[in-house]
């Protein structure tokens, strides 16, 4: 079996170099941004002189409630276009969101730090779920486990931030400690009773969105950048890499750390952004090949 890796597309439609697979593997940010970027780049330059509040929080706060609300159904629109023209390639569609695809943020609540990480564990992104039911080919496979006929496949969605860092915790007052800290082995125990329910005699993927943290597939290398060097993988993705070891592990985010690093027996990938990028698993030997 052939396995079709696209990548982070960011409302991009794929260029696909083979016809030679039998099914496709989003790690999601299917959605647009090109209209947010602006904005994103003026709350870099808020965070530097103090701002501490989250971009999507940023944007509620400057921008007129209709012109968030027109540019959020371009990005949801940007994601429905990529997913379409995904389903209309007659394969079935493994898909899980990224960041960029959650619901339209004017209805986010992001104050505090707290708030902010508990959103990641919360999990959002009904509006482009609705349009799936349009789409046969294509599965929002958060939470899920595929059992085909010769891999498992594990799907987690919209992991984005490192977690549940040293950093983050310190930040934290004791009640919003304790509270992130349930949330977290919450997840991480039902990550655990679905994944063990794979055909053990078969290897397994792991998909999400997010990088393994403390990696190389996770390190910002840009000196523009304040965060130049900074790691900003997923805490639970570097957990389910050690803790699971699945014989592949799929994650992008970090877009320029693009590549494959070995971390015990998994075999973790980064897949880079643009529509250009194709990867292809060979079942056979569970070799990755970029195209
Ligand atoms: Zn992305």
């Amino acid at each position: 079996m052939k396995i079709l890796i696209v990548a982070d597309l960011h409302g991009q439609i794929p260029q696909i170099k083979t016809k030679d697979f039998d099914i496709i593997l989003s790690p999601g940010d299917v959605c647009e941004d090109k209209y947010h970027r602006k904005y994103i780049s003026q709350w870099f330059e808020e965070i530097k002189k103090g701002y501490k509040k989250s971009a999507f929080k940023y944007m509620i706060e400057t921008l007129p409630k209709e012109e968030l609300a027109q540019i959020e159904q371009k990005r949801l629109l940007g994601g429905k276009k990529v997913l379409e023209w995904l389903n209309k390639q007659g394969k079935r569609v493994y898909w899980v969101a990224g960041n960029w695809d959650g619901k339209p943020t004017t209805k986010e609540k992001e104050d505090t730090l707290f708030e902010q990480y508990e959103m990641i564990y919360k999990l959002f992104y009904e509006e482009l779920d609705q349009n799936l039911k349009d789409f046969e080919n294509v599965e929002n496979i958060h939470l899920k486990l595929k059992k085909l006929p010769h891999i498992n496949i594990f799907g987690l969605g919209r992991t984005f931030h490192p977690e549940f860092t040293k950093e983050v915790q310190a930040a934290l007052n004791e009640k919003e400690r304790k509270k992130l800290t349930q949330m977290d082995a919450k997840l991480k125990q039902k990550i655990k009773k679905i994944y063990e329910k794979r055909d053990k005699t078969k290897p397994t993927i792991i998909l999400t969105h997010n990088s393994p943290y403390k990696t190389k597939l996770d390190k910002i290398n840009n000196p523009q950048s304040s965060a130049h060097g900074k790691h900003i993988g997923s805490t639970i993705a570097k957990w389910m890499v050690t803790e699971l070891q699945p014989e592949i592990f799929i994650g992008s985010h970090v877009h320029e750390a693009k590549g494959i690093e070995k971390i015990g027996k998994t075999t973790c990938l980064n897949t880079g952004f643009g529509k250009d990028i194709n990867y292809i698993i060979d079942t056979k030997n569970m070799t990755i090949k970029e195209l």
